[in-house]
């Protein structure tokens, strides 16, 4: 039997995404967020207003849905257990301990096979200085939970920056260093698997970042088949490890020998694959609500080239112009308010 009714714990733009596409399918999607008038329920049928962690509201949410999904990788997993006792999650809670510290991340990538940058868990300023003098001096210090576009990092470019305090500036939590990666350029790869465990795949996208934010993603990316076959043999082996179900999103580093190097990955919709919105005829938004609800996979194929890029902030007074071009489908979130770093929208322009 396929889902009538998904509930979505979250309530940002990839929530709201989520619920359009349910409804242009025929099903009703439910919110969990304890911020009223949220981007996402602004389109979805009903918002429960509480904590992602309260039971009570879980509980209704799981009465009310037929399965319930996520829009972002920091849900408590006591939640989605809670949850999976009464109703399907998908996807599965196994891939939201994966994905909330860098650590076990890493560790979960290599047990795939795929290669990731050396690194070291890092509880102390002693750790620190050890592992820095292991990897030359040079490296990426993150935060292992709860880091996201680019905050809590700290980069050591040069053997002589000064490294003294960077654990308590970081503010003494646990911690990952990353030997620095040389990358040429990087890239994400969203894939899709089934609860049949059929996998699709969307041509990889050529990502850029502005002040550690997504600020472009440009399809095709300047890569070889090789590399591009790699970067997606890796998204699904992740995705049959995990026996998972839904869209996925990992970023690579892309070496200057075609070999790709994964940095992360992502159990829900991804900022990188929003331009599959205009540029296939199945988006990743709707090709996570087939997943979850249980239809089959919709075709990944790309029917033009396009570059998407992210409204941030002030960008957004760029939006008039930008409804005056051709070929570009301009996509806003319904935030009132803009602020610095704040993701508003996004435009896709094809090519
Ligand atoms: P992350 O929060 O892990 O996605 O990192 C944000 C950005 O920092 C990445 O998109 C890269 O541009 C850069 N970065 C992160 N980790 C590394 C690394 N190990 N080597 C080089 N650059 C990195």
């Amino acid at each position: 039997m396929t889902a009538r009714t998904i509930g979505i714990i979250g309530g940002g733009q990839l929530g709201r995404m989520l619920a359009m596409a349910a409804a242009r399918l025929g099903i009703r999607t439910i919110i969990l967020e304890p911020q009223a008038d949220c981007p996402a329920a602004q389109l979805a049928n009903d918002q429960i207003v509480a904590a992602y962690d309260d039971p009570q509201a879980l509980d209704e949410l799981a009465q009310r849905c037929d399965v319930v999904t996520y829009e972002f990788e920091n849900v408590p997993v006591a939640a989605a257990e809670r949850l999976v006792r009464s109703v399907p999650v998908f996807p599965p809670p196994k891939a939201l301990e994966v994905s909330q510290d860098r650590l076990v991340e890493k560790r979960f990538i290599n047990e795939c096979g795929i290669p990731t940058a050396p690194f070291e868990a890092i509880d102390s300023q002693a750790d620190l200085d050890a592992a820095l003098e292991a990897f030359g001096g040079i490296g990426v210090l993150k935060t292992r939970r709860l880091g996201y576009d680019g905050k809590g990092q700290r980069m050591f470019r040069s053997p002589a920056e000064s490294r003294d305090g960077a654990f308590a500036e970081l503010g003494s939590v646990p911690l990952i260093l990353e030997g620095l990666v040389a990358f040429e350029r990087e890239i994400s790869v969203i894939a899709a698997r089934a609860q049949d465990g059929t996998i699709v795949c969307y041509d990889p996208a050529e990502n850029v970042h502005r002040d550690g934010i997504l600020h472009t993603s440009t399809v095709p990316a300047a890569i070889n088949e090789a590399t591009a076959d790699q970067a997606r043999r890796a998204a699904r082996a992740i995705l049959d490890r995990l026996d998972y179900v839904g869209v996925v999103g990992v970023e690579f580093f892309v070496l200057g020998d075609g070999q790709i190097v994964a940095n992360e990955m992502a159990p829900r919709v991804h900022n990188s694959g929003h331009w599959t919105e205009a540029a296939c005829v199945i988006s990743q938004f709707e090709q996570h609500i087939r997943a979850v609800a249980g239809h089959g996979l919709g075709d990944p194929r790309r029917h033009s080239d396009c570059v998407m890029q992210n409204l941030i902030g002030d960008d957004i007074e760029a939006v008039p112009a930008w409804l005056n071009t051709a070929d570009v489908l301009v996509h806003l979130y319904g935030k009132q308010e803009s602020r610095p770093g704040r993701k508003m929208g996004h435009i896709t322009e094809l090519r």
